[in-house]
């Protein structure tokens, strides 16, 4: 009993570590720049992210930048328009899609020679595997460290946090499984158990109106636990600035703040005229 709890325990540590990793590490900052911080800062968790099976950082923030530029159009790389299986499995490409290219969408991040090299020259397959190896090398060293409760709850709670966010990308853009606070032309939703499951993120639709935004959460009910750890880092110093637009009454009127990719398709300024956003609150 006492194992089966202890291995509980540690996966909620793991899941928490990874999950964080994701929302704060490669969706707030490197997708975003949503917020500064020390480099040790921004790694530890863009590592928590990359030991639960995310791929190359770069990839991960370049791919997400195209679904905000294309969100449930066609060119969109997971929309549940393409079809759920294709939304959760969009990995199965096995490369980048033609309108997606990191050296034009995600310059800034090609400038850390870290990512660059978990990035591989864009090699997708090469960067998975290298991920997938170091991932599993990770949970080796834990075995060999400290037992098999700790290397297996690692392991789980990384399954746990790569799965998370993809049904993240279909639950959240689907009409029925949740509301807006936002009309804004694409499916976004806010959904409470996704923005439980995925500490704030779920709150998709408040997210996609402004997404330049570290705070997700509008609403009183509307919690972000990443938002929540972000200003408890910042007042330890451990994070710099941080971009709250949502706080702001009139943040939907706002433009958004960070310019996270270049326009490049016709379809992308289509989309852009098509995105007037009107507060429906
Ligand atoms: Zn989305
Ligand atoms: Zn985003």
């Amino acid at each position: 009993m006492d194992s089966i709890l202890l291995f509980a325990g540690l996966t909620f540590v793991f899941y928490l570590w990874h999950m964080f990793g994701v929302t704060i590490g490669l969706h707030r900052l490197l997708s975003h720049r949503a917020f500064t911080c020390p480099k040790a800062v921004e790694y530890f968790f863009v590592f928590g992210a990359y030991f639960a099976f995310h791929g190359s950082p770069i990839w991960w923030a370049t791919i997400h930048r195209a679904h905000h530029r294309y969100s449930d159009l066609p060119l969109d790389p997971h929309t549940p328009n393409n079809g759920i299986f294709s939304a959760y499995a969009f990995y199965r490409e096995w490369h980048y899609p033609e309108h997606i290219n990191p050296r034009v969408q995600s310059k800034d991040l090609l400038k850390d020679p870290l990512y660059r090299l978990l990035e591989s020259g864009a090699d997708w397959k090469l960067g998975y595997t290298i991920n997938v190896v170091s991932s599993l090398l990770f949970r080796v060293i834990l075995l060999v460290a400290f037992g098999p409760v700790v290397a297996g709850a690692s392991l789980l709670a990384g399954i746990l946090a790569l799965n998370a966010p993809l049904i993240l990308n279909i639950i959240c853009h689907m009409p029925q499984w949740g509301y807006k606070n936002f009309k804004i032309k694409d499916d976004s939703m806010n959904n409470w158990l996704m923005a439980l499951i995925c500490v704030g993120d779920g709150w998709h639709n408040n997210h996609h109106a402004v997404p330049g935004s570290s705070n997700m959460g509008l609403k009183p009910w509307e919690i972000d636990p990443s938002y929540l750890l972000l200003k408890a880092l910042q007042s330890v110093g451990l994070v710099g600035t941080i971009n709250e637009t949502l706080a702001n009454e009139n943040a939907h009127l706002a433009p958004v703040p960070v310019t996270v990719y270049r326009p490049t398709l016709k379809a992308h300024r289509k989309h852009k005229r098509d995105r007037e956003m009107t507060s429906v609150r």
